[in-house]
């Protein structure tokens, strides 16, 4: 047994973790990746005998919601022992280090480790007033960001801020925040991990796939892993036999409510959001928005503070929804429309327009288009 195995092995059990959670942990790796459950020890091995990257994380116009989703857990798991043996080497919000010793850290990985670590960017990256909204060190996070992601083997943007510049580049986005991708152009390779915040599954994911191959996961047109991107909420929700059959929350707390039906009327936008979330869930997989009773807000989404509000009127434009439709074109209509918003989000942004110009019609006359706030 190699030093790194042995390490590893070692570091599992002092933190209480058994070899059989830790190879439950590589077996749902397998499953999330779309492997064969074959490839459960070629994913073990590979964690346990190959070095651990280098990463430095950067915060920028952000509320650090993202790091607290990748530190979470209620109890040690194999994930969390990867995380945590993965070098983090420079990280604001967890680094012991202050002042010039931490920036003294981040230029040491910048300069010894040029094309070997991996950068994360958590928050949006501020343009307007030569960058001075936003300033680590004396230093511009867009200067900071261009450097430290321009040296790096990949980056990847956690959270819709650093994904599309999230709710600080809503509109009238008065500090020109940007995505990382758009900000820093150019970059290597670039990992979109979008939704507010981020899912700390994903984040292991991607790492582990990393591991494993040495490479990246494939990625949509948006830049996301497409194992965890790849379908819509609509699509995995444990709610789409009642959308299928016409039956739908009309009201918060009224019977269909009550019974879990689907949220669609309240605003759900799961039809035209891609992540997740229905299967892995969150705060340990204990449970997701829908599972509680609300809809889908779109998080996951480029510029979804601005595309998908109000979050609770209903996307209009579902062609053949509405009373007295015929009930199998619901679930029809619904993946043609899905199939639309993918392909450039225009069904709610013109929707939202819509609604905005106070000239929409819902196709459903109960529905307010202004939507019903709870
Ligand atoms: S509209 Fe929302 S609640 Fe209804 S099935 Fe789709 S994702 Fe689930
Ligand atoms: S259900 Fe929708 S709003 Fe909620 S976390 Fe998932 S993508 Fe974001």
């Amino acid at each position: 047994m190699g030093k790194l195995q042995s390490d590893f092995r070692r570091e599992l059990a002092a933190r209480g973790v058994s070899r059989r959670e830790f190879m439950g942990f590589c077996s749902a790796m397998a499953v999330a990746f779309g492997l064969p459950k074959g490839a459960t020890a070629m994913i073990a091995e590979a964690i346990e005998n190959n070095p651990k990257p280098t990463l430095v994380w950067l915060n920028y116009q952000d509320c650090a919601g993202n790091t607290e989703s990748f530190l979470r857990a209620s109890k040690p798991t194999a994930a969390e022992v990867i995380l945590d043996l993965i070098s983090i080497d420079y990280h604001e919000v967890i680094m012991a280090a202050a002042g010039h010793q931490a920036e003294a850290n981040l230029r040491a990985v910048v300069e010894n480790q040029k094309g070997k670590y991996i950068a994360v960017v958590e928050g949006s990256i501020p343009t307007g007033a030569n960058g001075a909204y936003c300033t680590v060190g004396g230093r511009a996070a867009i200067d900071i960001a261009r450097e430290v992601c321009g040296n790096a083997a990949a980056t990847i943007a956690a959270g819709t801020c650093a994904t599309f510049g999230g709710i600080p580049a809503a509109s009238p986005n008065p500090t020109g925040a940007l995505g990382v991708g758009d900000a820093v152009p150019g970059i290597k390779k670039l990992i979109n991990l979008s939704a507010c915040p981020m899912n700390a599954q994903n984040m292991t994911a991607t790492l582990v796939y990393y591991l494993t191959y040495g490479d990246w996961p494939a990625l949509d047109k948006l830049n996301r892993p497409l194992f965890a991107y790849g379908k819509s909420i609509h699509d995995a929700c444990e709610r789409r036999s009642h959308y299928n059959s016409g039956q739908f929350v009309e009201q918060w707390g009224d019977e269909a409510h009550r019974e879990g039906q689907c949220l669609y009327k309240m605003g759900c936008k799961g039809p035209v959001t891609f992540q997740n979330c229905p299967n892995v869930g969150w705060n340990d997989n204990t449970s997701w928005p829908i599972a509680c009773g609300h809809g889908c807000i779109g998080c996951a989404e480029p510029d979804f503070w601005d595309k998908m509000t109000p979050f609770y009127a209903h996307i209009p434009g579902f062609p053949g929804f509405g009373k007295g439709s015929n009930i199998d074109k619901v679930g029809f209509w619904a993946t043609i429309g899905v199939t639309t918003a993918f392909a450039g989000h225009t069904l709610v942004h013109l929707g939202k327009k819509r609604m905005q110009s106070g000239k929409d019609t819902p196709a459903d006359p109960n529905v307010n288009p202004k939507g019903g706030e709870a």
